[in-house]
């Protein structure tokens, strides 16, 4: 039987059509088809202005650079993420204080919040893994309640078009952004971009990742910047595949609903909460599962490939003994995520055949394995 991948992008004829265009101007770096992208992603995000950049990582550490944050400073990062998020916080000279998630969203726990907030901490990077989110009012109700100014930056990385209240994730803050990495909601191959309504933000960006000047072509640098630039091809990729953000949505969607009403009736099978706040976007459909690792080798024997989540940071072979990657509390919670949920096959392209076929075998792991 064919193997069943867990993700992969959706590519067809009209980003072979948009990259086209573009090969046939000549022009690849960051120019005309990058505006029309970024105009096109403000359009749908309702922000004032988007800043592309090459990557979502640079994306992030430019975002900590330009509000001034580095060495002795403090940022709160949520123990189980892409280990992206906490080293573009490493980058920057800063100490990553880990916070525990709740069990229900996977989103940070901002009952355990308080008692991480320091006169040291200068931002706070929720992250909106699998495309859900916290309660981002209280999140903002927390970090206003002290003395000194916190930001907040939004990793919403896995999270382009889910919305808190009726706002769309990334726009939530003063500063968010996406990544448009191969395997996630929508790509240009590697990329990413920022999402804000204020122009000094958006300047401050764009010349950070510009070299440290204000428009291409000046050999005169206000600032230190670095190259995080877009390409246009990528932009071309971009087009297209914003024009079918929707529709690969809606099909996330509907695989979500398809596997809960498939797997319902099965006891060692758990989905997880949504709040009522939180309008999700089902990027990858995840179960908690009893006896994951045994399920897990039994679906892979079927050809079907399913995910871990992201080992815990705390328990990253490269943040062991470091001195700026900082665990205060318990964080048990993480852990016990990791240990009990898995990702299932969730790609655009699947169908209801290979839906329900994920859905008999599951079934039948759990009816056999006494
Ligand atoms: C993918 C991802 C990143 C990194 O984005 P890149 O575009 O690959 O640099 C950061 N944080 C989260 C939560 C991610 O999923």
């Amino acid at each position: 039987m064919k193997k069943l991948i867990q993700i992969y992008p959706w590519i067809n004829n009209e980003e072979k059509k948009e990259v086209e265009k573009v090969v046939n101007s000549t022009f690849l770096t960051e120019g005309k088809k990058t505006k029309e992208f970024e105009k096109s992603l403000s359009r749908y995000c309702k922000a004032k202005f988007s800043i592309t950049f090459n990557n979502w990582t640079a994306g992030l550490f430019s975002a900590l650079k330009i509000y001034g944050i580095g060495q002795n400073d403090e940022v709160i990062v949520p123990d189980m993420t892409f280990v992206a998020t906490s080293n573009a916080v490493y980058l920057t000279g800063a100490k990553v204080i880990l916070a525990p998630i709740s069990e229900d969203n996977f989103c940070i726990d901002l009952n355990k919040l308080d008692k991480l907030i320091t006169k040291k901490t200068k931002a706070i990077i929720p992250v909106h893994l699998y495309g859900q989110c916290c309660d981002m009012d209280k999140l903002k109700k927390i970090a206003n309640s002290f003395n000194h100014k916190i930001f907040i930056i939004e990793d919403a990385a896995q999270a382009i078009g889910a919305k808190f209240k009726n706002k769309n994730l990334g726009n939530y803050a003063d500063i968010g952004g996406y990544s448009f990495y191969g395997n996630k909601i929508m790509t240009t191959g590697e990329g990413g971009a920022i999402v804000t309504n204020k122009k000094k933000i958006r300047n401050k960006l764009y010349e950070f990742k510009n070299h440290g000047r204000k428009k291409k072509g000046t050999f005169v640098h206000d600032s230190i910047g670095y190259n995080f630039m877009f390409t246009d091809l990528q932009a071309a990729i971009g087009i297209a595949q914003l024009k079918k953000l929707k529709k690969i949505i809606k099909k996330k969607e509907k695989i979500y609903k398809k596997y809960k009403e498939g797997l319902k009736n099965i006891n060692g099978i758990q989905f997880p909460k949504i709040q009522r706040y939180c309008s999700p976007v089902h990027w990858f459909t995840n179960v908690k599962c009893l006896e994951k690792k045994k399920l897990k080798n039994y679906l892979i024997k079927k050809n079907i490939q399913t995910r871990d989540f992201f080992l815990p940071l705390h328990m990253q072979p490269c943040y062991k003994n470091n001195d700026k990657i900082i665990k205060k509390v318990n964080l048990k919670s993480t852990k016990k995520v990791f240990d009990n949920h898995l990702s299932l096959p969730s790609a655009y392209q699947i169908s209801d055949k290979e839906i329900n076929r994920v859905i008999k075998s599951i079934q039948s792991f759990y009816e056999n394995r006494n």
